[in-house]
């Protein structure tokens, strides 16, 4: 499935839903967080509906790839790569999903518990 017509971060890449959107190529985009937890928190994404990091195969590669390469790029412009950050995906309930697109977090601008609760 290439795109979920109930899928909130579907309508973000289709662009029917507005995001402040940080970079957008071909295989992913990145927006920021609209209820940010941390002083940079940015959302990386797919542009193909994949519903979490469970669902992901070899053929994905590419855009992993991608979407870390871009991660790393974004973390330095936002200042935060010398400082380190965090790059997080929750997966299911317990891992505290609660939209069913994959996406990675990329937060910083302060320190870090770990684990984290
Ligand atoms: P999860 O809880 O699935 O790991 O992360 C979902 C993230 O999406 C949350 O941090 C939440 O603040 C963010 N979010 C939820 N709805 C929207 C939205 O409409 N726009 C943007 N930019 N972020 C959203
Ligand atoms: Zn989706």
């Amino acid at each position: 499935m290439t795109s979920d017509a109930d899928c909130l971060f579907c309508k973000i890449v289709a662009g029917s839903i507005p995001s402040d959107r940080l970079h957008d190529d071909d295989l992913v985009i990145a927006i920021r967080d609209i209820a940010p937890r941390a002083p940079t928190h940015i959302l990386l994404m797919p542009r193909r509906h994949i519903a979490s990091a469970a669902e992901l195969t070899d053929a994905d590669g590419p855009m992993l790839g991608r979407l870390f390469s871009v991660a790393a790029d974004l973390a330095r412009s936002a200042g935060i790569a010398d400082g380190g950050y965090r790059l997080v995906s929750n997966v299911g309930l317990w891992g505290g999903q609660t939209v069913d697109h994959l996406h990675v977090h990329l937060m910083g601008g302060r320190p870090f518990d770990w684990p984290p609760g």
